[in-house]
């Protein structure tokens, strides 16, 4: 309530107070909205090198009912730090797996798979397993269909517990592919300790294409180790034509970025599929 909220706000230091106040109204906010489920996926298009939509990744969206529909950049942080995250997260895989088994009913969008975001604080949740098992049976989803996307930082953060977690999931069918790959500073060794289907090379080597070569060099490097490693590799942000034909001389197979559709909520995702078809 607001007289309550406003005692929080007085112990803080006055010049703090603006901020944290609005922080804490967003924060709120969030609550509220997770319990009206105001959080919807939008869809954006992945490709194969034959210009196929094999699926989408899945990208929160706040359909906010007085700001009109919130892109990430406004709410994951607050979320992130309220413990509010994973809910979201659970929200965006319970709705994935429902369009997934929608789309199994229909021979044009069966063999559709949705990538999803994951927060290191749902892997690490004790009954996230439990609870993702249950949305798949529920929904009658296949779990291959469904790929995870987790970043090298939050699997570093306890590599053995993300290694029990992922393996778990993995004997379910569920697939893994690492986020924004490259831009982890980290050691590669522990590629080869997790059951892993896919890289995902960060947008940032590929905006720098074709002029930049130390971008080249790097993404040659990722399409040479996932080739080793048998791994996929999805470029992300592939915004021209030009950069296009550079990751496909790289041997790049799957592709994500405006050029080919941006994120959409589903009725427009459902057109976009049919006039891809054609
Ligand atoms: P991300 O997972 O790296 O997602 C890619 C971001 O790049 C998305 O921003 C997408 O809209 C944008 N993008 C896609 N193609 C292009 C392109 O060609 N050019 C450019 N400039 N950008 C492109 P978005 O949707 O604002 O999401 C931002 C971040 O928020 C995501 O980055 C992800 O880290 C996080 N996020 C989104 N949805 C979720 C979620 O459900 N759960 C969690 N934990 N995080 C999420
Ligand atoms: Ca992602
Ligand atoms: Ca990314
Ligand atoms: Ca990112």
């Amino acid at each position: 309530s607001k007289s309550s909220f406003e005692e929080k706000i007085r112990f803080f230091d006055p010049t703090m107070q603006e901020a944290v106040s609005k922080r804490l109204l967003l924060e709120e906010d969030i609550r509220r909205g997770l319990q009206a489920e105001e959080f919807i996926p939008y869809f954006q298009p992945q490709l194969n090198d034959i210009g196929q939509a094999t699926g989408a990744e899945v990208l929160a969206r706040w359909a906010h009912p007085q700001h009109g529909v919130l892109a990430p950049g406004v709410f994951i942080e607050v979320a992130e730090q309220a413990g509010l995250i994973e809910q979201i997260d659970l929200q965006m895989l319970r709705q994935a797996c429902q369009q997934l088994a929608a789309w199994q009913r229909e021979p044009d969008t069966a063999a559709l798979t949705l990538a999803v975001n994951l927060s290191a604080r749902l892997l690490y949740l004790p009954n996230f397993v439990a609870t993702l098992l249950e949305f798949l049976t529920q929904s009658g989803a296949d779990p291959y269909r469904l790929k995870l996307e987790l970043t090298e930082t939050m699997l570093l953060d306890d590599m053995s517990a993300a290694i029990a977690r992922m393996h778990e999931l993995r004997e379910h069918g569920i697939r893994f592919s690492i986020d924004d790959f490259g831009t982890g500073y980290s050691s590669l060794s522990y590629l080869q300790k997790l059951p892993l289907d896919q890289l995902k090379i960060d947008q940032s080597f590929v905006r720098e294409l074709p002029e930049n070569s130390s971008s080249l060099a790097i993404i040659k490097a990722i399409c040479a180790l996932a080739d080793s490693l048998q791994l996929e590799v999805i470029a992300e942000g592939v915004e021209t034509e030009q950069q296009y034909h550079e990751l496909l001389d790289l041997d790049c197979r799957y592709f994500q970025g405006y050029l080919f559709g941006r994120p959409m909520p589903l009725a427009e995702f459902s057109h976009w599929l049919r006039a891809n078809q054609t």
